[in-house]
């Protein structure tokens, strides 16, 4: 059991992609009990839905290059609120640990002598490979994963040449509207024109967007809205069609993976 909380904490904790279910056991349990939170606007409604009445809530995000609070700004409500003995929490989309400038807030609170704890959430790109169902490291096609954001302290980076490998699956996160420049930083990585492509928008929120391309064709897609990611890789081939026994298919002796490389007439809208 968990001794009653005394003395001011902050949780830097993991809201996941949206689906108020996939958070953890303990992200709702502290989430129930806090007096202060302070989110991103990365965070669904619905799990803002959660959070007690009587707690105070500040959303301290950017979104859509509007300037949200000073980085500084936050790192000092959250340590005056901890100081004034609060049990405060940090929701931040997906889990905290990734793409979330959560490095800067630990140094400050660590530096300020605050206790901290992280609770880890789903990441998006997990929620967004598990909606499409993508075996990220299915072995046969993939023996890596790289997580890549198309955003780096405010640039973006110019190539991706370090990173990109054709038996790798590739999440990018941030990818912007761009759509043309992210395949160019692919394919100059040497993926090939016809690797499979997912664009995944809401993920595992009702509104949900899933559209699946090739590299090569992945600019001419539409632009899907924010918070949106996509998956790149061999993993992102359509699953087979269902083999109906009592009728068999007519290309039922070709190799078995003939039928679902051909992605691009295939559109999934979950
Ligand atoms: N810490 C977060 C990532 C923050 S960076 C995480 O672990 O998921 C913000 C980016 O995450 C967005 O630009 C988008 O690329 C991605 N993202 C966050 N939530 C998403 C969602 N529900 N569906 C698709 N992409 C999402």
């Amino acid at each position: 059991m968990n001794a009653p909380i005394m003395k001011g904490k902050v949780y830097l904790m993991g809201a996941g992609p949206g689906d108020p279910d996939l958070l953890t056991v303990k992200a709702m349990r502290v989430l129930r009990a806090s007096e202060v939170v302070l989110h991103d606007d990365l965070v669904a409604a619905e799990i803002l839905e959660l959070i007690p009445a009587w707690t105070q809530v500040l959303n301290v995000g950017r979104r859509c290059g509007q300037a949200g609070m000073p980085q500084e700004k936050i790192h000092s409500l959250l340590i005056s609120a901890a100081r004034e003995g609060h049990q405060v929490v940090r929701l931040k989309g997906g889990d905290p640990l990734l793409f979330g400038r959560v490095g800067e807030e630990m140094e400050a609170l660590s530096r300020a002598g605050i206790d901290f704890e992280v609770i880890p959430g789903v990441t998006s790109a997990m929620g967004a490979a598990a909606a499409a169902r993508i075996p990220l490291t299915d072995r046969r096609f993939a023996s890596k994963l790289v997580f890549v954001s198309n955003h780096a302290a405010g640039n973006t980076p110019a190539t991706w040449d370090d990173v990109i490998a054709k038996d790798a699956t590739h999440v990018v996160y941030m990818p912007g509207t761009n759509y043309g420049e992210i395949a160019a930083k692919l394919s100059a990585g040497g993926l090939d024109g016809r690797t499979p492509c997912l664009i995944v928008a809401n993920a595992t929120q009702g509104e949900q967007q899933i559209r699946r391309t090739t590299l090569r064709e992945l600019p001419l897609e539409p632009r899907l809205p924010a918070p949106m990611l996509l998956i790149v890789g061999k993993v992102a081939r359509p699953l087979p069609p269902f083999e109906d026994p009592a009728k068999p298919s007519p290309r039922a002796t070709s190799e078995p993976h003939e039928e679902i490389l051909h992605l691009t007439d295939t559109r999934v809208k979950a």
